[in-house]
């Protein structure tokens, strides 16, 4: 299935190269609500002191930067402490993801009765575009980040507290899925089989996973905490 890209290359705010090599995905979001194409004729439209590579709505993914070339999206400046609670949180992989070295996203916003918000549609199209890009260049479920991620700026707004972002990091990557427990599990505090155990699951139960490990041999689960889950320990339902 294609993904049916159209292009609204901007003439503005990029740097052009001939390659580079690009280690992160990181998403946003609009913080408007406004269609991709809305978005595509907007950054065409003249100098905006910034760029994404593509922006997505329910219906359409829009290429606004090609991805040979570099985005200004995701601050060079520091990180950004907003006065929320949260912004000491983000900012983690600030110096490590820069502009020169990802590719950003954005996903375009609805605005609903408590305020601006991004459609399942929206996020399962960003799905399908962000696992083409990891697969086409071999980037982990790991280096998906959010811009939060970067600088602490509050991009994605909705997503900004870890435990919505896990379920959402786990939709963007298609790591979302339940396991059936072959025997009692012991479940972790992290990915790490030396970390300290929390409690032990029941034989023959089901579980939601949201995320992987790099080798896909352990699986955390939607209440927290880690669990081996190769076929030995659990089975993929
Ligand atoms: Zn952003």
């Amino acid at each position: 299935m294609g993904l049916d890209v159209i292009n609204m290359l901007t003439k503005y705010n990029h740097d052009v190269t001939s390659g580079r090599k690009i280690k992160w995905i990181v998403i946003h979001w609009v913080g408007a609500a406004s269609t991709a194409v809305n978005n595509g004729t907007y950054f065409q439209g003249g100098d905006r002191g910034a760029s994404a590579h593509y922006f997505v709505d329910d219906n359409k993914i829009v290429k606004s930067v090609r991805e040979r070339d570099i985005a200004w999206a995701v601050g060079s400046r520091g990180y950004l402490d907003q006065g929320s609670p949260y912004a000491k949180y983000g900012h983690k992989y600030f110096g490590k993801c820069t502009n020169s070295n990802s590719v950003s996203i954005e996903m375009c916003c609805k605005k609903g009765s408590n305020g601006l918000y991004i459609s399942k549609a929206t996020l399962e199209r960003t799905a399908r575009l962000v696992q083409a890009i990891q697969k086409r260049l071999g980037i982990d479920n790991d280096h998906v980040i959010r811009h939060f991620d970067v600088n602490g700026k509050l991009c994605p707004l909705p997503y900004v507290q870890d435990s919505k972002w896990d379920d959402v990091h786990a939709i963007l990557t298609g790591q979302k899925f339940t396991i059936k427990t072959k025997g009692r599990l012991i479940v972790r505090k992290t990915s790490s089989l030396l970390s300290k155990k929390t409690k032990v699951l029941k034989k023959g139960a089901e579980y939601q996973i949201i995320r992987t490990n790099a080798k896909d041999t352990r699986g955390k689960l939607k209440e927290g905490g880690w669990i081996t889950i190769t076929s030995k320990y659990a089975e993929r339902i």
